[in-house]
């Protein structure tokens, strides 16, 4: 049995680390905007190269709460992916803007600027693209149309932290960015959490009141906020593992290579590295004609398997109406045919190599 991640196995070696933190946290009674995160809000700031982070409870609030200090509300158009998880759409419902769906390149799985400029409108504010699988999307070419066209860049990094992009870290880019810490997520929490990361004063001003119910002075409330906060414990996890995320993220990597490696000669599609920036897998997703074989193939051998994402947001029912008519041939033949492989640190080369052999069995 091969488990899609296997969180206990990197657990193990910083038990006590977090074990340790824990109890400190309960001693203390620290619980809510306590020590650790204050420090592990400094620490995820310097590790991204941004002047503010801010944590918050969850990746989906992290989103919702960018857009909003981004300024963006009722009549708002947000253009971004429809393969993705529906939390990025989401966020942009909970402002009262409008999601605009574009197409995916067909390789990388993430919004283009090509993909994104045909779809600007006058009422469009913002762009948020989506690091979707831990590969950065083109944000060169991104921030340059939003530069021209005076939009707002929210990134959505709930699947790559710790992914760079000529030099600078994912979320570093945006005006305003949001990182989920799910605990399946490269860098993930005991629970919900989430960071919303950005170089503005101004802006990380909003999110501070925002975050804590509008307040900058405790019982003095400036705005209409949220209780949107991340829990000292979790700030207690999160802080050992931002110390090894860099080595994660090489695991990730080196897994990800050998799958590749080893399947050159089969009828699937790898995962293709575009060389803009670093993938950091958060996924390992390929494309294949037999997907349901494969699956079929893997669920006998109790090996993990998954399909992210089998519907596309625009095809989702909670959406459909709205976007009656909207094709994106490109998402929806990769929803078709896509399907992701156990990842996580720990997986073993033979555990890699057995996966790979059970996969050669179905061609
Ligand atoms: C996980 C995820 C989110 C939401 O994060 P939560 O912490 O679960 O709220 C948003 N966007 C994408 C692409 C995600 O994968």
């Amino acid at each position: 049995m091969i488990p899609m991640v296997d969180l206990k196995a990197q657990y193990s070696e910083i038990k006590d680390e977090i074990e340790q933190g824990i109890a400190t946290t309960i001693e203390n009674c620290s619980f809510i905007l306590g020590p650790n995160v204050q420090a592990f809000e400094k620490e995820a700031a310097q590790y991204l190269g941004v002047k503010h982070a801010i944590g918050c409870a969850s990746g989906t609030d992290a989103l919702h709460l960018a857009l909003l200090a981004e300024g963006i509300g009722q009549g708002d158009e947000v253009i971004t992916s429809a393969f993705t998880f529906i939390a990025s759409a989401e966020a942009i419902k909970y402002v009262g803007a409008t999601p605009v769906f574009v197409d995916i390149d067909k390789k990388t799985f993430n919004i283009t600027a090509e993909t994104i400029v045909a779809a600007i409108t006058p009422k469009t504010k913002a762009i948020m693209p989506v690091h979707l699988f831990g590969q950065p999307a083109d944000l060169a070419k991104i921030k340059d149309l939003c530069d021209k066209q005076d939009l707002k860049l929210i990134e959505d990094c709930a699947q790559s932290f710790g992914a760079r992009i000529n030099g600078q870290q994912t979320g570093a880019i945006g005006n305003a960015s949001g990182f989920s810490f799910f605990p399946s997520k490269n860098l993930g929490a005991f629970g919900d959490g989430g960071l919303v990361v950005t170089n503005s004063d101004e802006t990380a001003k909003q999110l501070k009141m925002l975050h804590n119910h509008g307040s900058d002075v405790r019982y003095y409330h400036d705005i209409i906020g949220y209780n949107s906060r991340l829990d000292d414990i979790q700030a207690v996890v999160l802080r050992a593992k931002l110390k090894r995320i860099d080595k994660y993220n090489q695991a990730r990597r080196h897994i990800a290579h050998l799958y590749s490696e080893l399947m050159t000669d089969l009828p699937l599609t790898t995962p293709f590295e575009d060389g803009l920036g670093e993938h950091v897998y958060h996924q390992y997703t390929l494309l294949s004609e037999s997907r349901d074989e494969v699956i079929k193939a893997l669920q006998d051998k109790q090996i993990g398997c998954a399909v992210y994402y089998p519907v596309p947001l625009h095809q989702q029912n909670v959406f459909k109406q709205d976007h009656a008519g909207l094709s994106l041939p490109v998402t929806e033949y990769v929803a078709e045919h896509c399907f992701s492989l156990p990842i996580c640190p720990s997986l073993c080369d033979n555990s890699i190599k057995e996966i790979v052999s059970v996969i050669a069995e179905v061609f």
